[in-house]
């Protein structure tokens, strides 16, 4: 049984050594100790079902043994130098990675987080083109440095830093977008603003295939094709952001964005890939990573082999356990069985996403759909009472995210299911 400090003793020292602006979803925020596969254990020993698998990232379970294992037998041997000198874990690691892509895209770039991935890209494609332009799609999240800050849209997640350089387009939105599901239209807005808003040549464009932060929306089909066209009739470069829904999570694909037919020039990956260990990375052409030897790019942690000893044991458990083929199988059946229950409350307006990267969207009145704002965090508090992890999102906050770790089970999903049943009937 854990003995450590309790949850009031924690909470009182983050409010007086930590920054203010750590948020918490619970009322009374949960003092998590312990983790396995798919569940958490409280200070008391209590197990809760973890449907948010620490925000996309936890995908073969907690404290996976292999995981573990292997970033432990790393850390005894060699901890860190830096690349300067060799060392196989990352190479390794590049190599596997690299057999997971399509086309040419087979050079890889370490770093740290997801933050640092798509600021490297984002300067890639600003070296590549020699153009400034980058277009990002409206309610999309893609980091909090300066040039993913401007590129992430949404109010909350923005500071008054720099916004340079960065069009933000219409979000191909199936929901509540003016297209519907008309992925061809909505892309015509990234034409419009190539022709409205720059000279006519751009960098490139990045997008997320789903949307996380932003409440797990499925771009418009048709409009990845169209928009990728677009971008490269203009110069441009195409960087799919995968942090969330990349690594097996939407199940029918590896990759989100392989979902829409296409193959971006750079891809970026961060979460999922080290399964809780910090570890980031883009992948991208030979021709195209080139443009980083006119001056010197060092990362002191990137490519840190206790990191990419880690993410290998990550690739290799997706492998082996079947996690991909598991996330499409128990994914398709949550889904169907969350359609069910949106028969049965009126409040849940949409449910959407693929595979593990599931979205539920309340709404006090679904004609207006207006956002259940103040329900959903009732409902939240209720589910966790019951047992129950997960997570919040979407620009009004009235969504679900649900993104376990890839071994959820269909019983998993069935107790989820009645919990979620029983939280709505009581709002
Ligand atoms: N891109 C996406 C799609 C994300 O969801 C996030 C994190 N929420 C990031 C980038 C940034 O990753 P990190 O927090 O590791 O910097």
């Amino acid at each position: 049984p854990y003995d450590g400090p309790r949850a009031a003793d924690i909470l009182r020292k983050r409010s007086e050594f930590l920054s203010p602006s750590i948020g918490h979803l619970y009322k009374n925020p949960l003092n998590i100790v312990e983790g396995k596969k798919q569940y958490l254990f409280d200070e008391d020993g209590r197990r809760y079902l973890d449907a948010f698998g620490g925000i996309a990232t936890v995908c073969c379970g907690h404290c996976h043994p292999e995981v573990i294992g292997a970033t432990i037998e790393q850390i005894k041997r060699l901890q860190h130098t830096s690349t300067l000198y060799l060392h196989n874990a990352i190479t390794d690691f590049a190599e596997a990675l690299a057999s997971k892509m399509p086309g040419n895209l087979k050079v890889v770039f370490f770093t740290n987080s997801g933050t640092e991935a798509n600021e490297l890209a984002m300067m890639i494609a600003r070296l590549y083109t020699g153009c400034q332009d980058i277009i990002s799609i409206r309610n999309s999240y893609h980091g909090n440095a300066s040039a993913t800050m401007a590129a992430t849209a949404q109010k909350i997640w923005k500071f008054s830093s720099t916004q340079s350089g960065v069009h933000h387009a219409l979000n191909p939105d199936q929901y509540r977008g003016i297209f519907g599901s008309n992925g061809e239209k909505y892309a015509k807005d990234v034409e419009e603003i190539i022709e409205f808003g720059t000279f006519g040549r751009v960098a490139g464009f990045m997008s997320e295939s789903i949307q996380g932060v932003g409440g797990i929306m499925e771009l418009a089909p048709g409009y990845l094709p169209a928009v990728y066209k677009t971008i490269r009739e203009a110069g441009g470069l195409c960087i799919a952001d995968e942090v969330q829904a990349g690594f097996a999570r939407t199940g029918s694909h590896f990759w989100g964005f392989e979902a829409h037919g296409v193959v971006p020039d750079i891809v970026t990956m961060a979460k999922g890939i080290g399964n809780g260990t910090p570890i980031g990375a883009l992948v991208t052409t030979p021709e195209i990573a080139k443009v980083l030897t006119r001056s010197n790019y060092f990362n002191t942690f990137g490519g840190n082999p206790v990191c990419t000893a880690a993410g290998h044991a990550v690739l290799k458990v997706l492998e082996k356990e079947k996690l991909q083929e598991n996330a499409a199988v128990v994914g398709s059946y949550f889904k169907d069985r969350l359609k069910v229950l949106q028969e049965k409350h009126e409040i849940i307006g949409d449910v959407r996403g693929r595979g593990l990267m599931l979205g539920v969207e309340l709404v006090t009145d679904r004609q207006e759909k207006t956002p259940a704002k103040a329900e959903i965090l009732h409902a939240l508090e209720m589910m966790k009472d019951m047992g129950v992890l997960v997570g919040k999102g979407g620009f009004y906050g009235n969504v679900f995210r649900i993104t376990p770790p890839l071994c959820f089970t269909k019983e998993d999903t069935d107790f989820f299911i009645d919990v979620m049943d029983i939280a709505l009937s009581k709002i």
